[in-house]
């Protein structure tokens, strides 16, 4: 059987096993400009189970302008973190949905030893399965992929002038939106992100092994997106057989 032939079984297998198990909760661990997003994305249609990116929750709180935008804009232009408090009521909301039901990809959550803490509560109450996936990237791999990121404001699409460009520069190819660069993607933000990454998050590692929960690192700075895919669900289905 072809490896790509191989890898589409494997992902039918993988749902199927997912059908009949104790749900996935699948924690994408690591610094902004790793993949993260990019991953979750890639899972979902392989994982069929949802993607939940407390970053873009919080961005569209932002866009519709509500109480809980209004509160969290100025620290998202910073780039510093918002409080534990706002988003573990934002996680927990979203994980009594009933599509989180199978399972979920998070996406930038948990950021915080708080977040890590409430975190383990929400998962113990559902008999949630964690894999951690720590995504390792060179800090220079960082550095271009987020000063080159362009987003679609109004799809959402992601691409990056280097690595992703769209098929007409600074268009979007799905509806032809002016493509921009998000308020804390300018170089002064991305510092301050990775100060919090360093600080708040990347300490997480040692929280998550202390946990007992299953932490495993994937080096994520050279490979194309769908072999760092491939290779997390070579490990979700290694777990899934432990
Ligand atoms: P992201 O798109 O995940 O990089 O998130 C963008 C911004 O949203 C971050 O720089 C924070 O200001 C805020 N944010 C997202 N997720 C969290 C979280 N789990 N805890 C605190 N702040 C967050």
């Amino acid at each position: 059987m072809n490896p790509e032939a191989e890898q589409a079984r494997s992902s039918q297998d993988l749902v199927e096993d997912r059908r009949s198990q104790t749900s996935l909760a699948l924690i994408l661990f690591g610094p902004p400009g790793s993949g993260k997003g990019t991953q979750a994305k890639l899972l979902v249609k392989t994982l069929a189970i949802p993607q939940i990116s407390t970053g873009d929750m919080l961005r569209e709180h932002v866009r519709t302008g509500n109480a809980v935008g209004t509160k969290v804009e100025a620290k998202m232009k910073a780039g510093i973190l918002v409080k534990d408090e706002v988003v573990n009521r934002l996680v927990d909301e979203r994980l009594a949905q009933p599509d989180a039901a199978r399972g979920f990809i998070l996406d930038g959550y948990p950021r915080t030893r708080a977040q890590a803490e409430t975190l383990c509560d929400l998962l113990s109450g559902r008999g949630a399965d964690a894999v951690v996936v720590h995504l390792v990237v060179d800090y220079n791999v960082i550095i271009a992929r987020l000063t080159g990121r362009r987003q679609c404001p109004v799809c959402g699409t992601l691409y990056n002038v280097v690595s992703k460009p769209p098929r007409v520069a600074g268009v979007c190819d799905l509806d032809g939106a002016a493509l921009i660069v998000r308020d804390d993607d300018r170089e002064e933000v991305i510092r301050e992100r990775l100060a919090a990454y360093e600080k708040q998050t990347r300490p997480l590692i040692d929280f998550f092994r202390e946990n007992g929960k299953r932490l495993y690192d994937v080096d994520a700075s050279h490979e194309t997106p769908e072999a760092v895919s491939r290779k997390i669900l070579v490990l979700i289905r290694s777990h899934d057989h432990s």
